[in-house]
């Protein structure tokens, strides 16, 4: 269906931080920053923009594996950024919802 279901799947490797049920996590293969962690459903949902009222505990819960991560990697201290891109203006490339987990340096960008 598309590279992160196939990485759910365990078709293609990946270097897994967290996995249950329902979600993955593993390393970005180009990282952005020292920590840098893409969170996913194991189900296909292409945009943040197909999160309504039936299915917004997805993005809940990510953000609580998210954390979990956060601590077991080191960075809960540091502090860390979350950013999920939705469509052409956000330069989001792969179409499986994702969140990014980054940290382990001073963000550059700032909003
Ligand atoms: P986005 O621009 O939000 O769609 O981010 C997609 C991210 O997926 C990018 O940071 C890529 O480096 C990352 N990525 C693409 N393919 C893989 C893969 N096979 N394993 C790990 N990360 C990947
Ligand atoms: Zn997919």
């Amino acid at each position: 269906m598309c590279v992160f279901c196939d990485i759910a799947a365990g078709k293609i490797p990946a270097q897994k931080v967290y996995e249950d049920e329902n979600y993955l996590a593993f390393r970005d293969i180009n990282p952005k920053a020292p920590v840098h962690i893409l969170i996913i459903p194991k189900k296909h949902i292409e945009y943040l923009s197909d999160i309504d009222n039936s299915n917004k505990g997805t993005v809940a819960d990510m953000a609580v594996i998210a954390n979990k991560i956060a601590k077991k990697l080191g960075i809960d201290k540091s502090g860390y950024r979350v950013v999920i891109n939705n469509g052409p203006d956000s330069g989001q490339e792969v179409f499986h919802l994702h969140m990014h987990l980054l940290g382990g340096k001073r963000m550059s960008f700032t909003t």
